[in-house]
């Protein structure tokens, strides 16, 4: 394990010497080539976005934060863990947005120890809730990377086969307290198929690059705080599947919302998934094996053991296999026609534009990106096939 490929830091590769690029306009001002680079960082993320390849789309994903003295470090504003906190709300809310059948559990790790923040769910806002509230909690002691990682495997190790199991660390200390020997386990983790990726705030760290290395997953170093957003987002998109986790077909209930009336017997108690509580409640889906009923989607029938989720859930998580071609970059000095954006109708002023490749529109940055990361359909495709 101590034979270490030679290569470039991945944090050093875009942005390395991003100085000598800078370059003075007639006034001597940067802004032209700031711009410049802020638009071709931009753009690369929908230029990266894979082809057809098979990808997990039902994730179990736990996030370990780091707690531990080193975030109250103030490089990031106001310091590290306020910072990491917002970001991950945003995370939160992005993953299930573009994963709605997937789940995600957070765990938190100072003074040694690790502690499950949230259980293992697909409910957003209890994830939300609960990081609200860790922002009041005082960062102490060293992190814990191999208990972080044994209780994260603890849960993970009972998802069935054809799911994805995936643990992302941002860890902030240097170092880290184990009890055992953390190789073993990192050996564990690749028999079990586990992918392990590390944003780190602070510096490389020689474990993290072994355990990530070995596990198949990522290992970056924020530069500041929008980078460590964008290195958060890049986790949002679901992973290539490895060829040898199993296929299966899954079997899966599309239950209506249906409010019962007073007089019915089949409004009975529903159960809360998220809080195991039972509410009086008339609304509710019906399990279409078992009845149970449930107060919201997507769900596991905890009785019958059958995925519950509705249709929008399925279509949503659709476009990952089927992304949408990038469109192609053109000079709007080409345009000799109509120098107009296709899909917002105002003026193309950057010196690219993008034209779709079936039907050739063609559309400014803003929209690229918005079709692209929201839409992940052509609006001028969509519209010229309504139109006869
Ligand atoms: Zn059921
Ligand atoms: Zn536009
Ligand atoms: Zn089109």
């Amino acid at each position: 394990m101590d034979e270490e490929p030679e290569r470039a830091k991945r944090w050093e590769g875009g942005y390395e010497r991003t100085w000598e690029v800078l370059k003075e306009d007639e006034s001597g001002s940067l802004k032209a080539t700031v711009e410049e680079l802020l638009f071709q960082s931009k753009r690369k993320r929908v230029v990266e976005s894979h082809g057809q390849v098979r990808l997990g789309m039902m994730r179990h994903l736990f996030v370990v934060i780091d707690c531990s003295r080193s975030m109250e470090d103030q490089d990031l504003k106001p310091n590290r863990l306020t910072s990491t906190l917002k970001l991950m709300e945003a995370f939160v809310d992005e993953y299930f947005d573009q994963n709605p059948i997937s789940q995600v559990g957070i765990i938190t790790t100072k003074n040694k120890r690790a502690e499950k923040l949230t259980e293992l769910t697909g409910n957003p806002k209890k994830h939300i809730a609960a990081l609200k509230k860790t922002v009041d909690t005082a960062c102490a002691g060293e992190p814990s990377l191999f208990n972080s990682l044994n209780l994260a495997i603890q849960t993970l190790k009972h998802m069935p086969g054809h799911t994805s199991r995936e643990i992302l660390i941002i860890l902030s200390s240097l170092t880290t307290c184990d009890p055992a020997n953390i190789y073993e386990l990192i050996k564990t983790l690749k028999s079990l198929k586990m992918r392990v990726s590390v944003i780190g705030l602070s510096a490389e760290v020689r474990v993290c690059t072994v355990l990530t290395r070995e596990t198949g997953g990522s290992y970056h170093v924020i530069l500041d705080e929008s980078h460590f957003k964008e290195l958060l987002m890049l986790h949002v998109k679901p992973p290539p599947a490895s060829s040898s986790s199993e296929c299966s077909l899954i079997r899966m209930g599309f239950p209506q919302h249906t409010v019962a009336s007073l007089t019915d017997q089949d409004a009975n108690v529903t159960l809360n998934p998220v809080t195991r509580t039972t509410s009086l409640s008339l609304g509710g889906y019906y399990c279409p094996q078992c009845h149970a009923k449930y107060t919201e989607l997507p769900v596991e029938c905890k009785v019958c053991g059958l995925t519950l989720v509705s249709a929008p859930h399925l279509a949503r998580s659709f476009h990952h296999l089927f992304p949408l071609e990038p469109f192609i970059e053109i000079p709007v000095e080409e345009i000799q026609v109509n120098r107009f954006c296709q899909a917002c109708q105002g003026e193309l002023k950057d010196k690219s534009a993008f034209s779709c490749t079936s039907c050739h529109s063609v559309v400014c940055v803003e929209c690229d990106l918005f079709i692209h990361d929201s839409l992940h359909c052509c609006p001028c495709c969509i519209h010229s096939q309504s139109v006869p």
